[in-house]
């Protein structure tokens, strides 16, 4: 039997995505897929809030996330780490061979305005990675207020990661200031992995025209000059670009208000069901509004669990790395209704009370 996922990527996947997926095949230098490449830039540019360039990346999110470092730190980096994913960004800044620090905080904490504002006063740095969702902690740091001090040193790249939150609730590219925007579409997207989309500004471009050494697969110089055609430097995942073609249109049908309000429903729900009977791992404020990560105090069986689950078609996460055990995470996001997420819950309780 098909588990569903409630596991923070890769999420469930819908009929409606896999057929697309099956639209017969075009060649990536015919005139169709121009025509579609055109229809999906235009639309994650409205999903984003931006006029600028979005690339399709044939890629997992952390190809961009390399690429975003090659591309735009001419001087030194500073990577803000607050759980398994920061902490990737910073290892790869320093496999590049790019001047890079970082700065910690405990994991469940967030990266607060005020830590970046201390970092970034030093003048040492001219580009930032900041992981807007830890997907292993279920963290989300106030982006909003992080963008504020951002905006005062316009000679830093504000390079995020919205792995899980893009698509998820509503991140404007333009209002934040941001230079690089990247997420994988497995996760809120609610499609098959292989592909990840990065937003790009102007500021991102220049630094990637003077880049000392941006590789070959990452280079921005060589996506913008083939995107002005409708088309990618290489050949890229086009299935699950017709998936995405249409699921950008199924958002836009649902509409973006009521999507956001819908991810916000389910975490509120499953927020106060952790609460009542558990806690939450986050510091309060700053849980996800894609995942709940639960701190699991009635000790759980967590593998148990999932075989229980198995049982019903459902599975969730434990938690991640050290956290295994000592929590677990439950993935609210793409297709998820707040009717998927009442039955889980129900489950996990009918688990509990055996
Ligand atoms: N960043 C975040 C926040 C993630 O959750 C993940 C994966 O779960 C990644 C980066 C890396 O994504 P991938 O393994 O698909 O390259």
């Amino acid at each position: 039997m098909h588990k569903k996922l409630f596991i923070p990527g890769p999420t469930e996947v819908i009929e409606d995505s896999l057929k697309a997926m099956g639209t017969p095949m075009v060649g990536h230098r015919m005139k169709e897929y121009a025509t579609l490449h055109g229809n999906v830039t235009t639309k994650l540019k409205k999903l984003l809030h931006t006029d600028g360039m979005v690339f399709l990346g044939t890629c997992s999110s952390t190809g961009w996330m390399e690429g975003a470092v090659q591309n735009c730190v001419h001087k030194r980096c500073i990577n803000f780490i607050n759980g398994a994913f920061s902490k990737r960004w910073h290892e790869i800044t320093l496999a590049n061979n790019i001047e890079a620090d970082k700065i910690e905080v405990e994991w469940g904490k967030p990266i607060t305005a005020k830590i970046v504002e201390e970092a970034l006063s030093t003048g040492k740095y001219d580009a930032v990675t900041f992981v807007h969702n830890e997907t292993s902690t279920g963290v989300m740091s106030p982006i909003d207020e992080i963008a504020t001090v951002i905006k005062k040193y316009p000679d830093v790249a504000f390079l995020v990661d919205s792995v899980s939150s893009m698509a998820g609730l509503d991140l404007n590219f333009k209002d934040l200031g941001i230079d690089v925007l990247l997420a994988g579409v497995q996760k809120a997207f609610g499609l098959p992995a292989g592909l990840a989309v990065c937003a790009v500004s102007d500021k991102a471009m220049e630094r990637s025209r003077t880049a000392p050494h941006k590789g070959f697969y990452f280079d921005f110089v060589q996506f913008e000059k083939y995107d002005k055609k409708n088309n990618t430097p290489s050949t890229p995942c086009i299935s699950q670009i017709y998936a995405l073609d249409q699921k950008l249109e199924s958002f836009f049908g649902e509409t973006l208000e009521k999507r956001y309000a819908r991810h916000l429903e389910m975490a509120t729900y499953v927020r106060n069901w952790a609460k009542e009977n558990f806690s939450m791992y986050p510091d309060e404020g700053y849980a996800s509004v894609t995942l709940s990560t639960i701190n699991n105090t009635k000790e759980m069986d967590i593998p148990k669990l999932n075989e229980f689950l198995a049982e019903k078609g459902a599975v969730i996460a434990n938690g991640y790395g050290n956290l295994k055990g000592k929590t677990f995470r439950i993935a609210h996001m793409a297709d998820c209704t707040i009717e998927d997420i009442k039955e889980l819950i129900s489950w996990i309780d009918e688990f509990r009370n055996q």
